[in-house]
């Protein structure tokens, strides 16, 4: 195995890694992943009925100011340019998400909207995102009421259904960061570069992980690797499972998507629509919308928040708190006693990242190599 690599996971992180090792410094890669596909958690497949890119694990929207990311993904794809600018359905009507200066004239009288947008901007200004804690600690009655409003109708319920809790366990300072954003701009966000890869993520990694010094493996899980001797490990999988959970199972949130192909051209107005107070599901993504697909049918996913099971489901969200961060620094201490073994990537790391982090840690991980 001599000068040999063994990434495992071919998400984002497993794919930038191998490719840069394989191109930059020449070397042999195995990469593996016990899921039959890469990409990781950003696969998509192109239904075969309908032609419509679905996103399997859930709505995947790239979005980065960082231009070394976007510049180097760009080398692996085209890009469809895409702002996700999503709908909420509150008191029964779509509203625009984020909350800002439109969402408030749909759900208020011009009247009241006038004053509220007034009052908002003379405040704090146009363009700035004031978190609805900021916003309640304001005197006016009128801001007070408009904090007080969003904070019921938009986030706390729906933060009770993503992670499982009940309204008097949230902590309202975390939940209070969210901001109102006073601008009339209606996309979710506001990153300077912004898209879908034209062909689809799964292809983008395809084409990535697509050189003479690769060697991709698909259905091998890290456990039933017979030969283990190798230059580097890089670790994208759970890193409490690579320890055989020796300190106990790191907790994350799980989703479960009902997906559906529906006999009719649309099923909403938007690619994603919030439901924070109704039904036990938190979202609906209608797929044809990210690269613009046209058919007769649709392909919508319902997405529904579950508790994580070893066996049952996925990982998706790390649960943040400070006992899980202690026992994942217990984790990352073990770890160092592997010098040129690598836990990086969402699971590695047991943090939420978007893709461009997930990217631009690989970017310097590869840079810290000696
Ligand atoms: C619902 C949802 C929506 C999201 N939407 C967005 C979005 O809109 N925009 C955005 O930028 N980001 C989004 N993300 C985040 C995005 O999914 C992550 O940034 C990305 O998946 C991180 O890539 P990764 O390579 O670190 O991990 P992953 O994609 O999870 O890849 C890890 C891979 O390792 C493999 N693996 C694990 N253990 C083993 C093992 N023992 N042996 C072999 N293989 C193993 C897994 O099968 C997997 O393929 C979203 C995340 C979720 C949960």
């Amino acid at each position: 195995m001599e000068n040999k690599n063994l990434v495992v996971g071919a998400g984002f992180t497993g794919a930038v890694i191998a490719r840069k090792i394989a191109e930059e410094l020449d070397e042999k890669v195995l990469l593996i992943d016990r899921r039959n596909c890469a990409a990781g958690n950003s696969y998509d497949y192109k239904d075969k009925e309908t032609g419509i890119s679905v996103h399997k694990y859930g709505p995947h929207i790239f979005h980065t100011n960082n231009k070394e990311v976007w510049d180097y993904l760009s080398r692996f794809t085209k890009w469809h340019y895409f702002f996700l600018k999503p709908n909420a359905v509150i008191e029964g009507e779509k509203v625009t998400l984020p909350f800002n200066l439109t969402t408030i004239r749909e759900l208020f009288s011009p009247k009241m909207a006038d004053r509220l947008e007034e009052k908002l901007i003379s405040n704090y200004g146009y363009g700035i995102k004031v978190p609805i804690l900021k916003l309640k600690e304001n005197e006016d009655e009128d801001l007070k009421f408009l904090a007080e409003y969003i904070y019921e109708n938009v986030f706390k319920n729906y933060t009770t259904k993503q992670w499982g809790l009940k309204p008097e366990e949230i902590d309202p300072t975390v939940t209070a960061r969210v901001p109102v954003y006073i601008s009339h701009d209606n996309r979710y966000f506001q990153d300077k570069y912004q898209g879908i890869p034209l062909n689809g993520y799964t292809k983008l990694i395809e084409k990535m992980i697509d050189h003479k010094n690769i060697e991709l493996k698909l259905g091998v899980d890290y456990k039933e690797l017979k030969e283990k001797d190798f230059k580097r490990i890089f670790y994208t999988g759970a890193i409490d499972e690579f320890f055989d959970y020796k300190y106990g199972e790191l907790p994350y949130r799980s989703l479960r998507f009902d997906v559906r192909t529906l006999h009719k051209e649309f099923y909403q107005k938007t690619v994603v629509t919030n439901y924070p107070n109704n039904y036990d599901f938190t979202r609906i993504t209608e797929h044809k919308y990210f690269l613009d697909e046209k058919s007769d049918k649709t392909i919508i996913s319902v997405e529904y928040p579950e508790k994580f099971e070893l066996g049952k489901n996925e990982r998706y969200y790390p649960i943040s708190n400070p006992e899980n961060q202690a026992l994942y620094e217990k984790y990352q201490k073990e770890a160092e006693k592997y010098p040129n073994l690598h836990f990086c990537g969402r699971l590695g790391g047991y943090k939420y990242y978007n893709m461009d982090l997930a990217v631009e840690k690989a970017l310097e991980l590869f840079k810290s190599l000696s």
